[in-house]
């Protein structure tokens, strides 16, 4: 099993390369796309949430329980005094924190069914309505942010997979192949639960046509491919081995091969 820091580091750069695509794509505001990024390091991690007594645990249903406490102090805030309210949302986040977590690990077990791609689309669907209805996103940022969250959680489950190959044995240790599962088989009733609250969400879900439609346009990735390298010198500095040698623009204009090139040479044929 990686641990929670090979986890975060992993999702970190994965969602940091997709972000710079999703910038290079020019489809999102730049302040939606740090949330949309924190959504896929997230994901990175959550699909640790069923390891009991563990870090990302604790850190998962906190982070959680705030969330969940601020959405209930939110609902209510006109109606009672400050005494008041700081008992609800103290409250609310007893319960999230420790009454969802000790419910949660009872009907749950390391590597079951939140290990498994079933569960990474439950949470792109919630992530999408969370996205929508709460923090009042875009359908498309909403989308978004469910897809680096999935990708979040598919790089755990594939990392949990990898560290369970004994690369100098190469052998397979007892843990291979119960991370990246399309459900938990050693629990069907688990599987069919998740299933059920997937399709449930999914129907809550923002109109996806925005994000598939810009998924799915030939411009966008004929211009990333166009941006994928420069097209003189990379940052502006480094281009060709003449600029590598410190020679100025004059200087590189002078044909340096053992062959004298014509000068009116097409210059794709002397390539
Ligand atoms: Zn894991």
């Amino acid at each position: 099993m990686a641990n929670f820091t090979t986890h975060i580091a992993v999702g970190t750069v994965v969602s940091g390369g997709l972000a710079t695509l999703t910038l290079a794509a020019d489809v999102i505001a730049p302040e939606n796309l740090i949330a949309v990024t924190l959504a896929g390091v997230l994901g990175s991690v959550l699909p640790d949430i069923d390891l009991k007594d563990s870090r990302p645990s604790r850190a998962l249903f906190s982070g959680l329980a705030i969330f969940l406490s601020f959405c209930v102090l939110f609902s209510v805030a006109y109606r009672y005094s400050i005494a008041e309210m700081w008992l609800l949302w103290l409250g609310s986040f007893v319960l999230f924190r420790y009454g969802g977590e000790a419910v949660f690990h009872r009907f749950s077990y390391h590597r079951g069914i939140w290990h498994s791609i079933l569960a990474g689309l439950l949470f792109w669907f919630l992530t999408a309505i969370v996205f929508r209805d709460v923090l009042g996103r875009h359908e498309g940022v909403a989308w978004l942010a469910g897809g680096f969250l999935f990708v979040g959680y598919i790089t755990h489950l594939v990392l949990d997979e990898l560290y369970s190959v004994d690369v100098l044995d190469t052998r397979f240790k007892a843990s291979f192949g119960s991370a990246l599962k399309l459900y938990d088989g050693r629990s069907p009733g688990d599987s069919a639960v998740v299933a059920i609250a997937a399709a449930l969400l999914f129907t809550f879900t923002p109109p996806a046509k925005p994000f598939v439609d810009g998924i799915a346009s030939r411009e966008l990735w004929a211009g990333l491919q166009r941006r994928l390298l420069p097209e003189d010198r990379w940052f502006g500095l480094v281009g060709s081995l003449d600029g590598l040698a410190g020679k100025s623009d004059t200087e590189a204009g002078i044909a340096t091969g053992s062959i004298e090139q014509p000068q009116t040479a097409d210059p794709a044929s002397s390539q």
